[in-house]
């Protein structure tokens, strides 16, 4: 699924390829990909329409259009965009070919659970999955003290906390896993039981985590590529996600896997505390 870093670098990818462009037809291959308001077609909302901005928020993917109308990409499990120079049929998984003056838009999903979906003008503000969310956790708005305030007396698991997009956005099961391992908490301790040393390390582990995933190109498993087709290389860092019941790479010790609410989590159970 792809968090925050494989979503960045998607837009990264993507900027210098969409922007400034002008949208000169939109194929819809399965409706179910493409939600926008009653009455309007993909061709009325994007036909002529330049895109002049590309940006991130938590997990989803933000396509500005020159009539303050925005794009937005909801990738969830397996959802992506792949730019392609040359005009070229899609495969299989392509739900939405938006041609460009020079290039094409393909949007790809294998499951089926990701969305684009048209905002008009005015509307974005109002958008319920986007004004939930917390703070960027890589940006200046995100702090210690904030974080500090949101989990004092949380009873819930801290794995929980740092999955709740409400608290902070952008992390899924991958980066939490690695965050605690990082700063050696376990993810069952409720998440109002860590002292501020403690929170001072997570929060660090957050940041840096998220931006050493960036660096990489976000995690490869499967499906996910970057706007250009290439693969990410996180999966080679990653010390504790998908290592369950091999030795730790700090201590040797074999990782323990175990749900914590609902999810598969991995630690170690003498480097993590
Ligand atoms: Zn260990």
């Amino acid at each position: 699924m792809p968090e925050l870093p494989e979503v960045e670098t998607i837009r990264r990818t993507l900027a210098p390829h969409i922007l400034g462009q002008t949208i000169k037809k939109v194929r819809v291959v399965w409706p179910g990909a493409f939600v926008l308001p009653a009455k309007m077609t993909p061709a009325r909302a994007l036909r002529g329409r330049a895109v002049v901005s590309l940006n991130r928020r938590g997990k989803y993917l933000l396509l500005g259009l020159d009539d303050g109308s925005t794009i937005v990409a909801h990738f969830r499990m397996t959802g992506s965009f792949v730019f392609y120079p040359r005009p070229r049929a899609g495969s299989k998984h392509t739900h939405v070919i938006i041609s460009l003056t020079a290039g094409q838009l393909h949007y790809t999903d294998q499951r089926k659970f990701g969305r684009l979906q048209f905002v008009p003008a005015g509307e974005l503000a109002a958008l319920a999955c986007l004004n939930k969310l917390g703070p960027e956790p890589i940006a200046e708005d995100f702090d210690l003290e904030y974080f500090a305030k949101k989990l004092d007396n949380k009873k819930s698991a801290i794995k929980a906390a740092l999955l709740d997009q409400t608290i902070i956005c952008g992390l899924g099961n991958i980066y939490a896993d690695e965050a605690l391992f990082r700063a050696g908490i376990l993810p069952f301790r409720p998440a109002g039981s860590l002292k501020l040393s403690e929170l001072f390390l997570l929060y660090d582990a957050v940041r840096v985590t998220l931006r050493e995933g960036i660096e990489s190109g976000g995690t490869t498993f499967r499906d996910y590529k970057d706007a250009d087709g290439h693969s990410g290389s996180f999966q080679n860092r990653l010390r504790v996600y998908g290592r369950g019941g091999l030795p730790c790479l700090n201590c040797g010790r074999a990782l323990t896997k175990i749900k914590v609410s609902g999810r598969a989590s991995v630690y170690c159970a003498d480097c993590q505390h």
